[in-house]
């Protein structure tokens, strides 16, 4: 695996590997645990080579949120990503990503300010900007990000849609640890009793997904079904949002018969953490979502 740490240097590997084959890119922003893993071996089985980019990102940081608390584990990561069989693993500056004096930003218009958007302005525009600029470095066949971020999920489909990115984007299921735990980074800022009580937010998706089990499509019966599993848990968790949304638009829905996104997000002390549920549209006569007893199972709850 070779280590680049300028944009030129993996403009330069990146073009030579794609001569040879297709290239996959998993951009991350490091401290790896098995849900980024896996984006690295879905990507290294669909592409001839692997890029990943570990970056911090501090425009999708708003000022006072936890850009400097963020885990940076860069030692492992590497070792992770070498026993992975990647090919190029991206660790630019601030500087290399940010030259002095940008003022260039992406937005995605509507989107970019739903649900995580809501809660932090600014967020989406950071995050559209930073993969842009790291789909115009590698310019991947394929990228690779998890279904764990759907909202960024929504956002970036329609940045590539919009601004003609020739690659395609693949989406990968969310990883969970045993107790049904969403894996994240920021759970290596969790203490013992914290990354406990927060299995509060799969536990409100796991109370929703019993009901959508059960026939109910009713997005207000299943946001109180959330709401007032979250609400059990009151001191546990401090609740951002419970909503019912459209995968795409991230706009409300009155039912999930049509297909309908499940999304929490909750601070446990000073650690924001988010989850969710995708509930799949499928034809009338057969049952709601094939792969909701799979999720239901991966939650442990
Ligand atoms: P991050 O380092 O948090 O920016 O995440 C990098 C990529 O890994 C994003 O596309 C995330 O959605 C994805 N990811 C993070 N956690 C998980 C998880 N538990 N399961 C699947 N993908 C994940």
């Amino acid at each position: 695996m070779k280590t680049l740490f300028t944009v030129r240097e993996m403009q330069a590997a990146c073009r030579s590997l794609r001569q040879t084959g297709s290239l996959g890119l998993a951009p991350t922003m490091g401290a790896l645990h098995d849900g980024h893993l896996s984006l690295v071996r879905r990507a290294a089985a669909e592409n001839d080579a692997v890029a990943v980019s570990i970056f911090v990102n501090p425009t999708q940081f708003a000022p006072g949120e936890d850009y400097d608390a963020y885990p940076r584990r860069l030692a492992e990561d590497g070792a992770k990503l070498e026993a992975e069989g990647v090919d190029l693993l991206f660790t630019p500056s601030v500087e290399e990503m940010y030259p002095s004096g940008a003022t260039t930003f992406v937005e995605v218009a509507g989107l970019g300010d739903r649900l995580d958007g809501a809660s932090r302005p600014g967020h989406f525009r950071g995050v559209a900007t930073v993969v842009a600029k790291l789909f115009h470095i590698v310019h991947p066949d394929r990228a690779y990000f998890g279904q764990k971020d759907a909202a960024q999920v929504a956002v970036l489909r329609a940045m590539v849609r919009d601004l003609l990115f020739p690659l395609q984007l693949v989406v990968c299921p969310i990883v969970r640890e045993p107790s049904g735990l969403a894996m994240s980074s920021r759970n290596l800022n969790l203490s013992a009793a914290e990354r406990d009580r927060a299995g509060a937010l799969s536990r409100a998706l796991q109370t929703a997904a019993r009901l959508v089990r059960d026939g109910e499509t009713g997005a207000a019966a299943l946001r109180v079904a959330m709401l007032s599993q979250l609400s059990n848990e009151d001191g546990v968790v401090r609740l951002d949002y419970a909503e019912v949304v459209h995968p795409e638009t991230l706009l409300p829905v009155a039912d999930t018969r049509q297909g309908a996104l499940l999304a929490v997000a909750a601070w446990v002390g000073q650690t924001r953490l988010i989850d969710n549920l995708l509930v799949e549209a499928l034809p009338a006569e057969r049952p709601q979502s094939a792969s909701l007893p799979e999720q239901i199972e991966a939650m442990h709850v």
